[in-house]
């Protein structure tokens, strides 16, 4: 839609969440930084919508009567006309196991209740800005963030403009992390997009891997933050 006091589109956000309270502070929020907002309080009404409007982003939450969080988020995501639609998913607190199923069926990022609004705007602009995960997004590119240089066509890995020795897969895991900057993935994710079946990797734990890149990215090494209870994401140039 266009605004037509600035002549900008205004970004179309939905808001798939049974609790009123939490719904409207959803929904004003969100209008009063511009963007259209539409709220919905079950999960078969918010997925009719969704698939009709096809807004910019669904801020979905998890339990919900009816079809729950996971399961809306699901079948956006195995809809080819829907998926390419960001989804943040909002959970209350120690649902990790939730999380991590969360992000299994897809969904871009999550937000744990009770969120304040400044952290609610920060990661629905991340996720808008970033558009939705393309998975081959970065291949054989040079990426270079902050003070380190990831090159995977060239193996190279340079800090501060030093170059660092590291192994084929502590490359592959850096450079994944490092093209999908403020992402959220599973050790599980990680594992199966970056070591595979390589046959030649030792050590199938990924932690091992993160440690080892933790050394070698020295001052650097909070790029790569853990993420309690789900597993690992890239940071930002300049952090948080
Ligand atoms: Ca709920």
């Amino acid at each position: 839609m266009l605004d037509h006091t600035t002549g900008m589109k205004r970004e179309t956000i939905f808001v798939v969440e049974d609790e009123t309270d939490i719904q409207d502070v959803l929904r004003y929020n969100l209008a009063r930084e511009g963007y259209r907002v539409r709220a919905f309080g079950d999960g078969e009404e918010g997925l009719a919508m969704v698939r009709q409007d096809a807004p910019d982003l669904v801020l979905l939450d998890l339990m919900l009567p009816g079809l729950d969080g996971i399961e809306v988020c699901r079948r956006l995501k195995h809809d080819p006309i829907t998926r390419a639609i960001p989804v943040i998913m909002l959970t209350a607190k120690g649902e990790e196991s939730d999380v991590v199923l969360g992000l299994g069926v897809g969904a871009d990022d999550y937000l744990t209740k009770p969120f304040s609004p400044k952290e609610l705007l920060a990661r629905v602009r991340a996720v808008l800005r970033r558009g939705p995960l393309k998975e081959e997004r970065g291949k054989g590119e040079r990426v270079v963030t902050g003070g380190l240089v990831v090159d995977a066509v060239r193996h190279e890995l340079l800090v501060d403009g030093q170059s660092v020795t590291c192994t084929a897969t502590e490359m592959r895991l850096l450079h994944f992390l490092a093209s999908h900057p403020g992402r959220v993935f599973s050790r599980d994710h990680l594992l199966s997009r970056v070591i595979g079946e390589d046959a030649v990797v030792l050590d199938r734990n990924i932690d091992v891997h993160v440690g080892a890149l933790r050394r070698k990215l020295g001052a650097y090494r909070d790029r790569i933050e853990t993420v309690r209870g789900v597993g690992y994401r890239f940071t930002d140039a300049g952090g948080a």
